[in-house]
């Protein structure tokens, strides 16, 4: 357990200290047996401790309340997919981009070689099905006005679509300010 305490703890750092989440925004989890481990409701990805970290699966009433994202996390593991981890951030130019269109084409070499095209699935009560639908093909996924949800073999590669779309992003933004036709 205290490797995956480290890497949720090392990965919740980074995605707080790089801006991807707010202070008690955003959560995580790793697939664990026959269900998963994922981060509980209100915690702090930039101070994760162990209390944080909740166990669920079947048969097993969770220790503390899981994260309110809980029933996604579940669809996205359910379909499959090689999802192995789930990161959740706020990454905020993706957020906005993700309210001006349904896709997000991100135009620098990274983001084209790592993400490809980005989908945008609405809010509301589809929800988790659009979101495990989408994530069968792509690595990351954005939920209109709210954030995106990135699958992975670990948290950390999960981290890193995520880190690479929010620097995509605002290369999008800056180059919509240089060339507004773009
Ligand atoms: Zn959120």
């Amino acid at each position: 357990m205290s490797a995956i305490l480290d890497e949720f703890q090392q990965v919740g750092r980074d995605l707080y200290a790089a801006g991807l989440v707010s202070s008690h925004g955003g959560n995580m989890s790793v697939r664990h047996g026959e269900g998963l481990i994922v981060t509980s409701h209100g915690s702090r990805l930039g101070h994760l401790v162990q209390a944080d970290l909740v166990e669920v699966r079947p048969g097993l009433e969770p220790r503390v309340e899981p994260s309110m994202d809980l029933a996604l996390h579940q669809a996205i593991y359910a379909a499959p997919s090689e999802a192995e981890a789930i990161v959740h951030a706020h990454p905020r130019h993706a957020i906005a981009l993700s309210l001006v269109g349904m896709e997000i084409q991100p135009q620098d070499l990274e983001g084209q070689h790592y993400l490809g095209v980005v989908p945008v699935v609405p809010r509301g009560e589809n929800v988790a099905r659009a979101l495990a639908d989408a994530l069968r093909q792509h690595r990351i996924v954005v939920v209109a006005g709210h954030g995106s949800y990135a699958r992975g073999d670990s948290l950390w590669q999960a981290l890193q679509w995520t880190s690479v779309l929010e620097e995509s992003t605002e290369v999008l933004w800056l180059l919509r300010v240089l060339r507004p036709d773009t």
